[in-house]
Formats: structure tokens, sequence, C-alpha cells
């Protein structure tokens, strides 16, 4: 299994550095922020070093999200959650911080301090389908 010795992920699942588990299974594991958005923040790895969402192999990718799910459930019966957060950033421009690719679920609770970053407002439409474009050219 792909490890990076300087990954502090790699460190947790090897045992080199503490963690608190709620889930595990052959290729993932799911351990407790230590800088929480809400109570229960999880982060959900999988056990093989992967950078990133562009760089994990599919089976990895669909391992990690199906642990992702229970710990949501999980947290929805036991912290009575009113809803959950799936958050991926991918990149340093899109404030990943700990490059081994990770899921982060995050319970939600009413009147919890979070709000979303940006403001929806309706797209230009020219914009929209020019991007359309590039996406599908
Ligand atoms: P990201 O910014 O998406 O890369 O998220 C990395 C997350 O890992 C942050 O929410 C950190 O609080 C969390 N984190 C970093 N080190 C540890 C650790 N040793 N144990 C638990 N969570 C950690
Ligand atoms: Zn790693």
């Amino acid at each position: 299994m792909a490890q990076d010795p300087d990954c502090i992920f790699c460190k947790i699942v090897a045992g080199e550095l503490p963690s608190l588990v709620v889930a595990e299974d052959d290729d993932t594991v799911a351990f407790l922020d230590v800088n929480p958005a809400t109570p229960g923040h999880t982060v959900v790895i999988p056990k093989a070093h992967h950078r990133d969402l562009l760089t994990i192999d599919d089976d990895a990718l669909q391992a990690t999200l199906a642990t992702a799910r229970r710990v949501a459930a999980t947290a929805s019966d036991r912290l009575d959650a009113v809803g959950i957060n799936l958050v991926n950033n991918c990149g340093a421009g899109a404030w990943q911080t700990v490059f081994h690719f990770h899921v982060h679920v995050i319970p939600r609770y009413e009147d919890d301090p979070l709000r979303l970053p940006w403001v929806p407002t309706p797209g230009d439409r020219d914009e929209i389908t020019a991007t359309h474009a590039r996406l599908t050219a």
C-alpha cells in the first residue's frame, strides 16, 4: 500500500500519530478532526496515500465515499445532526492543506455558525454557455 513517510495522515494510518477513530475498514479510516467546524467533524481517508481528488483511483475513491456515508449516517443518528455536508478541498488554491486525499464529514445543527462562503446569484448566461463549451469541446 502506497505510503508517504512525510504525510501526517499516513502517520495516523501507521499509528505513529494519535487519532480518535470513528470508523475503519481494510481500505479506509475515519477520525475526528482536531479543528472541528462543528461537533463530530470527521476526516475520512483511504489508508493508501493518494494526493488529491485528481490522482486517487476510482476504487479508493469509492471506498472512501462509502465510509464517509457510513460516518454521516452514524452522526445523524447519534449526534442528532439535522444535516451533513461532505467537503473535499482539491489543491492549495481550494484550501487543501493536507495532501493525502480526504473527505470532510461535517454534521450540521440548528443555529450552527457555518454559512456558505459565497452568495448564490444568477450567472451570466453567455458566460455559462462559453464555459460549457470549454468543458465539452
Ligand atoms: P484540508 O484543509 O481540506 O486539507 O483539511 C485538513 C484537515 O485535517 C483540517 O481540517 C485539519 O484540522 C485536519 N487535521 C490536520 N491534522 C490532523 C490530525 N493530526 N488529526 C486530525 N485532524 C487533523
Ligand atoms: Zn499520506
